[in-house]
């Protein structure tokens, strides 16, 4: 028997997460058998978990959208007893059983190979909110954004924010920061950032085309920030989306910058990305994450005391990225 956080149907049509004893005859019938070492919790984790909103769209089913483990055994040729792997997204904790859990039986096409240069541990510090960064990193690259120019980071002391700090830096551009809080600057500055943009420039109604600053912009903030991230990209540039926590909405954008700029507004999903762009971005993270993003020993934390967490990560007070210890 092991433990794992439950999301299941509750009072008025609502749902609820409660620990629950499983053993592996409960777990779904699926090719390769995970034993799960840490998870992580992402803002989708505390709508879930604490039923703010309805993630999973069926119940009995456990929560959690990333794990980090070792393969028990396999049905499947490629994996083997002993393989280090990572699972991002593919619906866990919506439609598949999810990371909450000391063992889960996953899809083989599902898993990523962990690699070398990560512990368990790390591969979910980076977590779904890092891998998500790496892959607006290569959009922008694969955009053809030339080495050395100027991109626009927004809600970059954020966990995708801070992600896309380093990693564009790595990749060799000058980041302009856009965050709201001004005493992350020298963290931010210790990632890479070069300048900073107090976040409030960028909201509200702003010129349908407007100075052109910067080469390309990577946006999980969405809303009037990314209408305006858009309007202030240099002719011929690009603007990697992935993310709402402004607003989902896209208040009086016009199609101006597309038309008159070639701007390209790149949309940048995790959850159900191919293989191919998973193992990408995975080489990006090793390649070039620095060093001291992991110098502090990241929080970890009891899966008992994830329902406590999701409400915090709902109330914006959880800093940073935090990790899931599914063994304590
Ligand atoms: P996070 O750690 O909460 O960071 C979001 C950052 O956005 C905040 O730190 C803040 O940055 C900024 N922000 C928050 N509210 C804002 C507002 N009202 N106006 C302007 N800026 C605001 O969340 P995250 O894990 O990085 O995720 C960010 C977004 O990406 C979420 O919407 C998440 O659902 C989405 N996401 C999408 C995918 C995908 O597959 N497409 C994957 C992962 C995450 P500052 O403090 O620097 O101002």
């Amino acid at each position: 028997q092991f433990t794992a956080l439950v999301v299941d149907e509750a009072a008025e049509g609502r749902t609820a997460a409660a620990p629950r004893q499983l053993t592996l005859a409960d777990l779904p019938d699926l090719p390769v058998l995970v034993e799960v070492e840490y998870s992580s919790l992402n803002y989708k984790d505390g709508l879930n978990v604490s039923g703010a909103a309805k993630i999973a769209r069926r119940t009995p089913l456990v929560a959690g959208i990333d794990l980090a483990g070792v393969v028990v055994e396999s049905a499947d040729p490629n994996w083997s007893a002993g393989d280090r792997v990572v699972v991002n997204g593919w619906g866990l904790s919506e439609t598949q059983s999810g990371g909450y859990t000391r063992y889960q039986r996953v899809k083989p096409e599902w898993l990523v190979r962990l690699p070398d240069a990560f512990t368990t541990l790390q591969a979910m510090a980076i977590g779904t909110a890092g891998y998500t960064a790496a892959l607006c990193v290569d959009r922008i690259v694969g955009h053809g954004t030339p080495a050395g120019s100027e991109v626009l980071v927004t809600g970059a002391a954020g966990g995708v924010g801070s992600f896309a700090t380093a990693l564009a830096t790595a990749a060799g551009y000058r980041v302009i920061a856009s965050t709201g809080r001004s005493e992350t600057h020298e963290y931010l500055t210790g990632l890479g950032a070069r300048s900073f943009i107090d976040r409030s420039e960028l909201q509200g109604k702003g010129r349908a085309l407007g100075a052109e600053s910067w080469a390309a912009a990577i946006d999980s903030v969405g809303g009037s920030t990314l209408v305006n991230a858009i309007a202030r990209t240099q002719y011929g540039g690009a603007v990697a989306a992935c993310g709402m926590a402004e607003s989902p909405g896209l208040p009086d954008a016009t199609v101006m910058p597309h038309i008159l700029r070639s701007v390209a507004l790149l949309g940048v999903d995790s959850v159900m990305a191919p293989a191919h762009l998973r193992a990408k971005a995975w080489e990006r993270l090793e390649r070039d994450l620095p060093d001291d993003l992991f110098a502090s020993v990241p929080r970890v934390e009891p899966l008992s005391t994830v329902p406590a967490l999701a409400r915090e990560i709902l109330a914006g007070q959880v800093r940073g990225r935090v990790v899931v210890d599914v063994t304590a």
